[in-house]
This record gives structure tokens, sequence and C-alpha cells, in this order.
């Protein structure tokens, strides 16, 4: 089971400090996309799994606007900008129960299923 940070009573500070920490090993070993290939800063190609709907920001292969515009690959997951941006990350309570160090960034992922909750519910 996952939870928010939030929930598992992080203060603002924490959570920013990891939020960060996360942020910057995301990007620090990407160079392309995973699934199309592209460099990042280039479009991805269309079908590609990580691309991302412009309008309405969720995969371009679970959209239903029909928008077949293709994003600018950032090589990131689609979302995890937006978790970033929104501070959005949440631990596995397994880790916990292991007594590891919930303050160890590592421990944390940005989290695309609390992301999607909210584009649905209309509060992101
Ligand atoms: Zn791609
Ligand atoms: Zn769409």
């Amino acid at each position: 089971m996952w939870i928010s940070a939030e929930k598992y009573g992080l203060t603002p500070e924490q959570i920013t400090v990891i939020t960060e920490a996360l942020w910057k090993e995301e990007q620090s070993y990407i160079k392309e996309c995973s699934d199309c290939g592209v460099q990042v800063g280039e479009k991805h190609h269309p079908g590609c799994d990580l691309a991302v709907c412009p309008s309405c920001k969720i995969q371009t292969l679970q959209c239903e606007c029909g928008s077949e515009e293709m994003n600018v690959c950032d090589g990131l997951y689609p979302g995890t900008r937006d978790c970033y941006d929104k501070k959005l990350i949440c631990i596995e309570t397994s880790i916990l129960e292991k007594g590891l160090n919930p303050l160890n960034h590592s421990n944390w992922i940005f989290d695309l299923n609390e992301r999607r909750r909210r584009i649905i519910n209309g509060t992101l």
C-alpha cells in the first residue's frame, strides 16, 4: 500500500526537500524516450507509450479527446513533472514497516495515481 507524504505526516519543508531530490535524480539519467527513442526536446512519435495529450494531460494512448498531437519528450514518465510541480509523492508502507528512513528521498516516488485521481475529480 502507498501513502502520501501528507498522510504520512511530513512537514511541507520535508516534502519540498524530498521532492527536489527525487526530481534531480529523475532528470539525471534521462537522455531519450524509453519507448519511441526520440531525444529529449523532440516530439514523441505517434503511438508512443510515454506521449502525453497536450489537451487533457494524460497518456495519449488513454486519452479520449481524440487529439493526435504529440508532445515534446522531456524523458519523464507521463505526469512526473506535474507531480513534481504539485509535490505529490508517496511511500510504500512496507518500507516504513522495515524501519527504513522516511526522510531518504530514494524511499519515495512521484505519486502518479494521486495525480490521476485529482484529474478525474477535477482538482488538479
Ligand atoms: Zn516517446
Ligand atoms: Zn486528450
